[in-house]
């Protein structure tokens, strides 16, 4: 099963889709950890660390490599739970395509929905908690903006195939994944 988790920083898409990966047996795609993960490893890698501590999003010619690295891996090619990507109509696009190739396509959009102040509570914790840099109150702020920006209109994208279920991401985190299991037993 091929699932996309689209939700603004913040609202546990990392958290659910590490949970759901383990109730199905589903491997995670986070671009968010790939790149992380590159961090100190070569100067592209320091690159990366440049966008991501300053809340902006990597550009493709980055994220792309690492996400079809990952894709042709053996594991992925019965299904995965893609987290953190695509982020723009651009990935939405390459995705689509990517899968129809290999007569798959994207069985389910899950939107998580977490009012601004929750968010910003959230992300805040978790700078004291992690150190991420992004983390940073100007990081928040950018990041949220470019959730508005660039990564919501994916949602019109998927809209359109009639497959995004919307999910209220503020409840405890055991509530949201039940919800999300409704979606994911009739999909
Ligand atoms: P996340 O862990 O999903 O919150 O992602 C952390 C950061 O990694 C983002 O703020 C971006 O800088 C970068 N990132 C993650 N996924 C993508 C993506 N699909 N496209 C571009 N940048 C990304």
């Amino acid at each position: 099963m091929q699932i996309v988790f689209i939700g603004p920083p913040g609202s546990g898409k990392g958290t659910q889709c590490g949970m759901l990966s383990d109730a199905l047996g589903c491997p995670h795609l986070s671009t968010g950890e790939l790149l992380r993960r590159t961090r100190g490893k070569s100067p592209l890698g320091d690159l990366v660390a440049s966008y991501i501590d300053g809340g902006c999003l990597a550009p493709d010619f980055l994220v792309m490599p690492l996400v079809i690295k990952l894709l042709e891996q053996g594991d992925f090619h019965s299904g995965c739970l893609f987290d953190g990507f695509p982020r723009t109509v651009a990935q939405a696009a390459f995705l689509q395509n990517y899968l129809g190739e290999r007569g798959q396509r994207i069985d389910l959009v899950l939107k998580l929905r977490v009012p601004r102040e929750d968010l910003i509570a959230r992300l805040s914790a978790r700078a004291k908690l992690e150190g991420r840099a992004d983390d940073s109150v100007e990081g928040i702020q950018r990041r949220l903006e470019i959730y508005q920006t660039r990564t919501e209109p994916v949602l019109s994208f998927y809209h359109e195939l009639k497959i995004v279920r919307e999910i209220d991401g503020s409840k405890a985190a055991g509530e949201v994944f039940s919800e999300i299991m409704d979606f994911v037993n009739v999909a």
